[in-house]
C-alpha cells in the first residue's frame, strides 16, 4: 500500500500545521460492511474468524450491544443512514432497482445527505465502494454532497476486476450492474482497477484521510464485502484452513480483507496523530442472509429481510479517543439514524430536516444516563410488517402473526409472549399507529418489481440519443 512512502510526505506536513482542536469539527469515518452477521466480528465473540483491526475500534471506543440499522436490507437502511430519518418518510421503502434514466428511483433530493451536511461546516467528502442511492445522474454521489466517489452505482458487485467487462452505458438488465468497471467522481475511472475490491476501497480509503488530514473530512467507506457473490483471494482465503465449509471459509476471507483494511485505517490515523480528531464508526447495513453467504447471527433469532433481531440488529461500534471512555460495551438501543445526529451537534450545523437519530456522544460521557432512545421502529410496507424494540420489549405485527418478546430476558426471541400480555400490546401498538403518521407510500418500484419495471419502462437502459451523437 506504499505506505512509508505516503506517511513520510504527511509527517512532514503535519509538523507544520496547527492542529485543530478535538472538538472542533472533528473528522467522521463511516465504515459499513455489507450483510456481515452479528456475530462475526471479535468484538461479539466470533471465534473463527478473528477480526484484531476491528476489533481496535472496539477497545478504543464502545461496541453498541443493542446498535441497530432502520431497514433489514441495504437499500433502505442506506437511506436512514445517510440522511439520519427513517427512510419511510420519504418513501424509500425498498431497495432501489438500477435504473440510470429515472430520477425517482434513489433518494429524493428533498434529503439532506451527511455529506451535504458537513459540507455546510467545510468538510471534504468522500464515499468509497456501493453507492445504492440512486443512478440517475441528478441523484449520484457528487450530486448529494460528496467530493469525491469511487465505487459503483449499483447495489451490489463482484470483486475481481477481470470480471468487469461493462462500461456503466453498457448495462442492459439489473445484474449487469455486478460487472461494471468503477466510476471515478461519477465519471468512468481513467485508470483500469487491478486490486480485489476490498483493497482497492481500502488504498483508497489511506489515500483520502492522506490527503486531507489537514482539513475536517468525511470519509464513508461502503464496502460491498461480505455481500455475495462470494469471492476471495488466496490472500486471504489461506488464512482459514480451519474452515471446511468452502462458503463459511470464502466469507471468512472476505470479512477477512475489509479486517486488513480497518487495521491499516486506524495505523495511518494513529500515525498522522488524528485519533483524538477522528470519530470512526463501525457497522454492517443489515444483519446477515445466513444461508446466502453463510454469516452467522448467533445468538439472535432470523437474518437479512426480516424484524426478528438478526436482520436489524448489527456488529456495531464506535471510537473518538480522548472524548469517550474506551473499552465499554453499551446496552442501551442505538440506530444508525444517531450517527448523522452525532455528526450534526459537533459539526455545529443545523440540518435542513427534522431528524429522527440523537447525538450520541453525551450518552457516551455518562452526562446523560438515561437511553438515547424511547422505542425504535420498522416497517416492511410491502409486507404490511411493523415492528418496535423499547427498553424491554419488542413487538413485531405482520397480519396475522404477531410476536412479543422480553427482550432483555430472551435476546434470541424465543418465547412469544404477546397472547399473555395484551395491556402490553395495545400500548406498543399505539405507538406505532403514531409513528406510522410520519410516512409516506414508497416513492418507486423496487427490486422484486424488476419486470414490471421493464414493461413500464422499456426504454430503461436504452442510451439518450444525445449520448449516441
Ligand atoms: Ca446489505
Amino acid at each position: 500500500m506504499q505506505k512509508p512512502f505516503i506517511l513520510f510526505l504527511l509527517l512532514g506536513l503535519s509538523a507544520f500545521a496547527q492542529k485543530r482542536p478535538a472538538t472542533d469539527r472533528p473528522n467522521l469515518i463511516v465504515i459499513l460492511t455489507d450483510d456481515q452477521g452479528y456475530a462475526d466480528v471479535g468484538f461479539n465473540g466470533s471465534k473463527d474468524i478473528p477480526t484484531p483491526g476491528i476489533d481496535r475500534i472496539a477497545s478504543n471506543g464502545v461496541v453498541f450491544e443493542s446498535g441497530y440499522v432502520s431497514y433489514a436490507v441495504c437499500g433502505p437502511s442506506r437511506a436512514g443512514l445517510i440522511t439520519g430519518r427513517y427512510q419511510d418518510r420519504f418513501g424509500f421503502s425498498r431497495n432501489p432497482l438500477l435504473a440510470p434514466k429515472d430520477p425517482t428511483m434513489g433518494l429524493p433530493l428533498s434529503e439532506e445527505t451527511l455529506a451535504d451536511l458537513l459540507k455546510k461546516a467545510d468538510y471534504k467528502t468522500g464515499v468509497l465502494g456501493k453507492w445504492h442511492l440512486g443512478a440517475h445522474p441528478s441523484l449520484t454521489p457528487t450530486k448529494r454532497g460528496f467530493d469525491e466517489f469511487y465505487g459503483f452505482l449499483e447495489g451490489g458487485h463482484r470483486y475481481f476486476p477481470e470480471e468487469w467487462t461493462l462500461e456503466e452505458s453498457q448495462v442492459k438488465a439489473q445484474y449487469d450492474g455486478y460487472r461494471t468497471k468503477l466510476t471515478r467522481n461519477d465519471k468512468p475511472a481513467e485508470n483500469e482497477e487491478t486490486d480485489y475490491l476490498t483493497d482497492a476501497l481500502s488504498r483508497e480509503a489511506l489515500d483520502f484521510v492522506s490527503r486531507h488530514q489537514e482539513e475536517p473530512f468525511f470519509l464513508y467507506l461502503a464496502y460491498n464485502a461480505p455481500h455475495a457473490p462470494l469471492q476471495a483471494t488466496d490472500k486471504y482465503l489461506s488464512r482459514f484452513a480451519h474452515i471446511e465449509d468452502p462458503k463459511r471459509k470464502t466469507y471468512a476471507a472476505m470479512v477477512s480483507a475489509v479486517d486488513d483494511g480497518v487495521g491499516a485505517l486506524l495505523d495511518l490515523l494513529e500515525e498522522l496523530e488524528l485519533e483524538e480528531n477522528t470519530l470512526v464508526f463501525f457497522l454492517s447495513d443489515n444483519g446477515g442472509p445466513t444461508k446466502d453467504n453463510a454469516s452467522n447471527n448467533a445468538p439472535l433469532r432470523g437474518f437479512k429481510s426480516d424484524f426478528f433481531e438478526g436482520g436489524v440488529r448489527v456488529p456495531f461500534a464506535m471510537q473518538w479517543k480522548g472524548q469517550i471512555p474506551t473499552g465499554i460495551r453499551y446496552e442501551h438501543p442505538v440506530i444508525s439514524l444517531d450517527i448523522f445526529a452525532t455528526a450534526s451537534a459537533l459539526a455545529q450545523v443545523k440540518p435542513k430536516n427534522e431528524l429522527d437519530g440523537v447525538n450520541l456522544i453525551p450518552y457516551l460521557t455518562g452526562k446523560n444516563s438515561n437511553p438515547p432512545h424511547q422505542a425504535l421502529y420498522w416497517r416492511n410496507f410491502d409486507r404490511n410488517r411493523f415492528a418496535i424494540r423499547t427498553a424491554d420489549s419488542k413487538m413485531i405485527l405482520e397480519q396475522e402473526l404477531e410476536f412479543l418478546f422480553d427482550i432483555q430476558a430472551d435476546l434470541s426471541e424465543s418465547k412469544n409472549v404477546i397472547s399473555l400480555d395484551l395491556n402490553r400490546k395495545n400500548a406498543l401498538s399505539e405507538k406505532i399507529e403514531h409513528w406510522k403518521k410520519l410516512l409516506q407510500d414508497p416513492a418507486f418500484l423496487g427490486l422484486l418489481e424488476d419486470k414490471e419495471y421493464n414493461k413500464l419502462h422499456p426504454d430503461r437502459f436504452t442510451p439518450d440519443v444525445a449520448e449516441n451523437d
